[in-house]
């Protein structure tokens, strides 16, 4: 149950998108999948060979990941290129988290401004949102930080609010990582991490 005590004098919610309104690891496991398509092809072995060296090098971490995986089957720069393309270019299917569909609804009935602002590649990141139908279904704002700066600045927080025509000190916005908050602060508007609105992104087999 979403407790909406922190929403109700907001004009405006803003939302980070990746880890906020969906599970983030079920469009990298699909991005994988077609990466490991491409570099299978280039690389001249079979896909499940390719993503066993895919969870190699993310055991190592995130950081130029791509870049690992690609040296691991021995390709060059122009395959990470290709596989840079692909990820960009491919239409996953998604779906916003537990919650997510009811807040956006009951947001838009009671007439608050609804923004997204995210980080990423603005094609991919587009891709995502026709995924989750954000702005087919709630008619939201998005506010492609590539456009303008990244967070953690407070830039494209800016921008959304300019363009929902809202006063920063009447939003509110709802993130998940540091870059969120912190982008947030800057730009003098009240945050509210993900997990304390809509519970954990994952449910954890381990708990009792
Ligand atoms: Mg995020």
């Amino acid at each position: 149950m979403i407790d909406h005590g922190a929403l109700n004098d907001a004009k405006a919610i803003l939302f980070d998108l990746d880890d906020t309104l969906y599970d983030a690891a079920s469009f990298e496991e699909q991005a994988d999948q077609a990466v490991a398509a491409v570099f299978a092809r280039l690389g001249e072995i079979e896909v499940v060979e390719a993503l066993a060296h895919a969870a190699n090098v993310r055991a190592e971490g995130w950081s130029g990941y791509l870049d690992r995986w690609a040296e691991a089957i021995n390709l060059g720069r122009e395959s990470i290129a290709e596989a840079l393309d692909v990820r960009r270019s491919m239409s996953p299917r998604l779906e916003l988290r537990s919650g997510a569909a009811e807040l956006l609804s009951e947001l838009k009935e009671t007439g608050r401004a609804i923004a997204i602002v995210t980080n990423g590649d603005r094609r991919q990141q587009e891709n995502k949102v026709d995924a989750l139908g954000l702005v087919a279904r709630w008619g939201v704002h998005v506010e492609y930080a590539a456009d303008s700066e990244p967070k953690p600045s407070p830039r494209a927080v800016d921008l959304a609010l300019e363009a929902l025509g809202i006063a920063n000190y009447q939003a509110l916005f709802i993130g998940d990582s540091p870059s969120d908050e912190a982008a947030a602060r800057a730009a003098h508007v009240r945050f509210v991490w993900a997990e304390e609105l809509f519970g954990p992104l994952r449910s954890d087999p381990l708990s009792p």
